[in-house]
């Protein structure tokens, strides 16, 4: 399982403060941040802890099991951010 950000995402980084693994990607120091619509969860490393939920001010992140269906297209979004960045 991983979680998932969704559009409406304002980049204020609260979930990368406390993402335990540093799984949300791009976090303020990296390429791409300035530009980024929003930020992105690679399922790879996410451990399902349900701290970047509690930190969203704005409820953007859940876990994808949860995904409501016009959000559902969020997963693979956030997937292939994830593989496209380590390229
Ligand atoms: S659920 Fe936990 S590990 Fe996964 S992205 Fe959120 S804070 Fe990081
Ligand atoms: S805390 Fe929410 S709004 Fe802020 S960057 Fe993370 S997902 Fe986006």
């Amino acid at each position: 399982m991983t979680y998932v950000i969704v559009g409406n995402c304002i980049n204020d980084t609260a979930c990368v403060d406390v993402c335990p693994v540093d799984c949300i990607h791009p976090a303020p120091n990296e390429i791409g941040f300035k530009t980024a619509d929003m930020l992105f969860i690679d399922p790879k490393f996410c451990i399902d802890c349900n701290a970047c939920a509690e930190a969203c001010p704005i409820d953007a992140v859940m876990p994808a099991h949860k995904l409501p269906k016009h959000f559902r297209h969020y997963q693979a979004i956030n997937a292939e951010y994830s593989i496209a960045r380590l390229k």
